[in-house]
């Protein structure tokens, strides 16, 4: 195992380094050396977004700390346009297949529109919603598709118990307990082990962000 991630999407950047993965939009990018980043246009700043956001995305992706796109993805709580959800979505798809690292996507009550552009697209790269506090059955079907959950601080505890660990990840986003925190819940909920659970995502993280990039990290040992 080469890296040390536990937390895999987080808008705090006060973490230890190499812990988590900081999501970052293009215009507020700045790589701190020992950290992990996502970068993408998050569904509810489309409004905000200056001309060359897209533009520096593309070029972003490729950064070395870089280490999946997004958040990008689809809510249909906030007033959004779908059309400019739907073509966003698109393009952070393309790029994350073009540079090989996997999407994490926001989704708030719209499985159905992600499950077709998952269709539509056929993605190369792996797809990771995260924050997922979806039913059971709603999980099943993205599940099916091939999609990975990320658990935050809130979540169905019956969805939890029914994710296969390979397909399972676990991040703080805004919340303000650390990720250590969500770990002991989250082990409490499943019956393990803490450092068990711990071994588990790290290998899932290890898998996703990280297998196969030698440009990361020279030599596999
Ligand atoms: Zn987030």
């Amino acid at each position: 195992m080469n890296q040390h991630v536990l937390d895999i999407h987080t808008h705090h950047e006060d973490g230890k380094p190499g812990e988590a993965i900081i999501c970052k939009m293009p215009h507020d990018f700045v790589p701190t050396p020992g950290y992990w980043y996502s970068v993408g246009i998050h569904p509810w700043e489309v409004l905000n977004i200056h001309g060359k956001e897209l533009l520096d995305l593309h070029s972003l992706a490729q950064h070395h700390q870089v280490v999946a796109i997004g958040e990008t993805g689809f809510d249909r709580i906030r007033p959004l346009s779908q059309f400019t959800q739907t073509l966003l979505f698109g393009n952070h798809s393309n790029i994350a297949d073009e540079v090989g690292k996997p999407l994490i996507i926001h989704m708030v009550k719209a499985a159905d529109l992600l499950l077709a552009e998952k269709k539509k697209l056929n993605p190369q790269v792996p797809w990771v919603i995260h924050g997922f506090r979806g039913k059971p059955q709603e999980a099943e079907q993205l599940l099916n598709a091939g999609l990975y959950l990320s658990f935050g601080e809130h979540y169905n505890v019956d969805t939890l118990r029914a994710t296969p660990l390979d397909r399972l990840f676990l991040e703080t986003d805004e919340a303000t307990c650390g990720i250590g925190f969500i770990y002991d819940k989250v082990a409490a909920d499943l019956g393990m082990e803490v450092e068990r659970l711990k071994e588990v995502v790290k290998k899932n993280i290890d898998c996703i962000f990280f297998n196969g990039d030698s440009r990361m990290f020279g030599q596999k040992q």
